[in-house]
């Protein structure tokens, strides 16, 4: 779905989707039925040097994955929201029209709502409002499969809703269910704060067992000794698409943002023989409310053990700018920016102009320009993927003691075995392996080194 661009007048615009066949032969509750679709106006502030029309491009896209229509777009020119009703008084009125004429049974406001500001919208428009938050929230309580994801996603959305929750108890249940109202389950949020509260601290203790959890796990995979390779990227981007194309699994893909939310794992074989686990991971998008990166770092995790990335991009995306950026700040913030990276210029049969996405790709060290979809020149991502493992590794000569013949075997495994000597003092090992191992290495070829040392003198 594409946002079309407001007809302007000074105050705003709103754009009325296609009219329902009639109003009077199809009420909106037969056209709920009949779609299974909530119908949405999605709510904007036109803010000057602000990206706010990328921005509601992506609501409307995440409003999709929610399954809920775009009915209509309703913006307001202003700087910032207005503390009583976001939009100013006299909008959030006409706003009230807007859903009436539109038969929208929900308002996604572009931004976050304070309990007051969300309350106030209710009133007026006399359906169930709900903010950039809290629509991915519901994307992640409907997404969630293993106990890990609905663990956090429940965290995260009692987390969102304690400070709003004074006196909405009622007026939720007058909205009904839907967008805003999934998850945890109404009856435990209309009971008493503190109750919450533990709850609350309870699955944070959880989560935090899961995270030990999590770290055994991926010292098992460590101890699988195959270097991990995280697909990551915006979301949207084909990131499962190609996951499935490369190792034939069986992931869910849907033409649907954050159709992956738990972190799924196969082997690949490179051309050349070594193996990698490639994981496919949820996808990054703009502006990710900062509370849900947290509840979601567990997922991230991975991408930090990661030996390296497969930076995952739609070429055939307006905003093919805008989210690699996004994708490339949240990164950094996991403090990967440096990691070897391989850029993934995606949906190439999409692609306009592909000259100029094969000349942007010449310029990066690492890309490649592919279709996952059709098996585009899937090969020369292996190869790629070969290559870039295989400038990771770091070259080492060094003396081990005899007990750790472990090491030798992982850098077999793992790189590249130049030369082993075994000799009375230990083994003489020299290899090309990935810097991890490169560092345990040295850590005790150099005790051993002292410690021969030490004998000596
Ligand atoms: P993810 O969110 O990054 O995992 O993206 P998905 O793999 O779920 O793909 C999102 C949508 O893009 C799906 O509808 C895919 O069919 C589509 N898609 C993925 N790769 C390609 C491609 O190479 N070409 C085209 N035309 N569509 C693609
Ligand atoms: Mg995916």
């Amino acid at each position: 779905m594409s946002v079309q661009r407001s007809s302007q007048n000074r105050r705003g615009g709103f754009v009325g989707a296609p009219k329902a066949p009639s109003n009077a032969s199809s009420p909106k509750e037969t056209l709920l039925r009949a779609t299974g679709l909530q119908r949405a106006i999605v709510v904007a502030l036109e803010e000057r040097n602000s990206d706010w029309e990328e921005s509601l491009q992506e609501l409307v896209a995440l409003a999709d994955t929610a399954g809920a229509g775009a009915a209509g777009i309703f913006t307001q020119k202003r700087e910032s929201p207005d503390p009583q009703y976001f939009l100013g008084k006299g909008r959030a009125h006409e706003l009230r029209q807007a859903v009436i004429e539109a038969g929208a049974d929900l308002v996604l406001v572009d931004g976050e709502l304070t309990s007051g500001q969300q309350n106030h919208l209710e009133q007026v428009t006399e359906v169930a409002v709900v903010d950039r938050t809290g629509l991915i929230l519901d994307i992640f309580a409907q997404h969630a499969h293993t106990n890990e994801g609905k663990l956090q996603v429940e965290l995260a959305q009692l987390t969102y809703r304690l400070p709003r929750l004074v006196g909405r108890g009622k007026e939720l249940s007058r909205l009904g269910g839907g967008i805003g109202t999934r998850g945890p389950g109404e009856t435990k949020l209309e009971s008493d704060r503190r109750r919450i509260r533990k709850r609350i601290g309870l699955l944070n203790k959880q989560v935090e067992k899961l995270s030990k959890q999590r770290a055994l796990q991926r010292r098992s995979r460590w101890q699988a000794q195959m270097p991990v390779a995280c697909l990551v990227g915006y979301t949207n981007s084909g990131k499962s698409t190609l996951f499935n194309a490369l190792c034939h699994a069986d992931v869910l893909v849907e033409d649907r943002l954050f159709a992956t939310l738990d972190p799924t794992i196969r082997r690949l074989e490179l051309p050349g023989g070594r193996h990698i686990l490639l994981s496919d991971t949820v996808g990054f998008i703009r502006n990710l409310p900062h509370q849900l990166i947290a509840a979601f770092h567990a997922t991230l995790e991975e991408v930090q053990e990661a030996e390296i990335l497969v930076h995952v991009m739609d070429a055939a995306s307006p905003n093919l700018m805008a989210q690699r950026e996004a994708a490339e700040r949240a990164l950094a913030e996991l403090d990967c920016a440096t990691k070897p990276t391989l850029l993934v210029y995606n949906k190439a049969d999409q692609v306009k102009n592909l000259e100029a996405i094969e000349r942007m790709a010449a310029r990066e060290t690492h890309a490649v320009v592919i279709s996952a979809l059709r098996g585009w020149k899937l090969d020369s991502l292996s190869a790629r993927l070969a290559r870039l493992l295989e400038e990771g590794l770091v070259e080492v000569s060094s003396l081990l003691p005899l007990s750790s013949a472990d090491l030798v075997s992982l850098a077999h495994e793992r790189g590249e075995v130049l030369s082993e000597d075994y000799l009375p003092e230990g083994i003489r090992l020299h290899a090309r392996v990935p810097a991890d191992l490169a560092a345990r290495i040295r850590a005790i070829a150099a005790d051993e080194e002292t410690a021969v040392e030490a004998k000596n003198s």
